[in-house]
């Protein structure tokens, strides 16, 4: 398996960004580079004294570091231990660090038509991407495969009363890897508000939510090319937004010459087709990551109603064949740099009342 977050990589453009005349940039800018969820995560704050972003700076190493120990999939964590357990059927106490998890996953993952599914653990352990990354292997075998999509585990499986939880399908093992660092990254924002910083990035390996602006200017966020070759589009962001990307190129290996990447379809159990990338603004993090996931699960011909459904307002696809998909609001709040690009533009995804996930913050 090889990781190459850098091909179509989110890159902060804002300490690069031209000073507009008479635009004065006085904010103090401080700058922390945490490791966790298998990334390197900078946390850009503004605008406040040194103390205070020193005080954040060791706040977000805790918290980063926990949320990392709690939510690991395969080394013990909490969430290994509900994973042992779930297969009883017989209800247990869950650790409250992942029950936040469990309500929220099974809320996106039913807005999603369970295409994004973190019950599924147990296909993506089967595929080897859990665990050391390791070089060329050979897909699993396609009965295991069948077996474990029969089994269907969703996480409607799973029944939580109180504390108290149980699956009824053997089959669901949780794996966050899907949206566990887009929730990090809302808890660690929520942090900051609460320390009282009011303008700041966390940006973990691309995949970032923004509050308030750089200096009064919006945060510009640059979108590389898929071929990792530049950057082919640019993106403001300002007020509270989250900008969340999914692609095929983040975590793959090679067999004999077919390319196997991370991202399952729930439905045949094997990795998505048909999607290259997909890139979700979204207000809360949590939601644009579980969305990004879904997006690309759904693909070129069925991104929008799911979109629609999980309350997404911004999308950008780059299907397998290169074609840049669109909602018309998207279309109008992105700068392309890119001229010959080949463009399909989706009917607006409408605001019908919320029949996705609220925000909770
Ligand atoms: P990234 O890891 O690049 O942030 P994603 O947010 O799309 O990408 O998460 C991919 C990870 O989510 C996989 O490594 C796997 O752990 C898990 N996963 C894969 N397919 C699905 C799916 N259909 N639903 C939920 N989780 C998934
Ligand atoms: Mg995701």
């Amino acid at each position: 398996m090889k990781r190459h977050p850098f091909l179509l990589f989110v890159l902060m453009l804002a300490t690069v960004a031209p000073t507009i005349p008479g635009c004065s940039r006085k904010a103090p800018t401080h700058t922390a580079m945490i490791y966790a969820f298998g990334t390197l995560i900078e946390v850009t704050v503004l605008g406040v004294k040194p103390q205070l972003a020193a005080q954040a700076e060791s706040a977000m190493e805790k918290d980063f570091a926990t949320m990392h120990h709690t939510w690991h999939a395969w080394e013990e964590s909490p969430l290994t231990r509900v994973n042992r357990l779930l297969p009883t059927g017989t209800p247990f106490a869950a650790p409250p660090s992942v029950l936040p998890l469990i309500e929220r996953g099974t809320r996106l993952a039913e807005a999603s038509g369970h295409l994004f599914n973190p019950a599924i653990g147990k296909l993506i352990a089967l595929w080897g991407f859990q665990g050391q990354h390791s070089d060329s292997h050979p897909p699993p075998d396609p009965a295991a495969i069948q077996a474990l999509v029969k089994a269907n585990p969703r996480m409607t499986d799973l029944t939580l009363d109180g504390i108290m939880l149980s699956s009824r399908n053997p089959a669901v093992q949780l794996d966050f890897g899907a949206f566990g660092k887009g929730y990090g990254i809302d808890l660690a924002i929520q942090h900051l508000r609460e320390m009282g910083i009011r303008n700041a990035i966390v940006n973990a390996g691309g995949d970032l939510r923004a509050i308030g602006s750089r200096d009064g200017m919006p945060w510009r966020i640059a979108i590389r090319r898929p071929s990792g070759n530049g950057v082919f589009a640019i993106l403001k962001v300002e007020g509270d937004e989250s900008v969340f990307t999914s692609g095929d190129y983040e975590r793959n290996f090679i067999y004999a010459g077919k390319r196997y990447h991370h991202i399952i379809d729930p439905r045949t159990g094997y990795p998505a087709e048909g999607t290259h990338s997909v890139t979700v603004v979204h207000s809360d993090a949590t939601t644009a990551d579980a969305a990004a996931t879904a997006l690309f699960v759904a693909g070129p011909d069925h991104w929008h109603e799911v979109a629609q459904r999980m309350g997404v307002r911004y999308v950008l696809l780059i299907d397998s064949a290169g074609t840049l998909h669109m909602n018309p609001a998207m279309a109008n709040r992105i700068e392309l740099l890119d001229r010959d690009l080949d463009i399909a533009l989706s009917e607006p995804l409408e605001d019908k009342g919320a029949a996705g996930p609220g925000d909770p913050h």
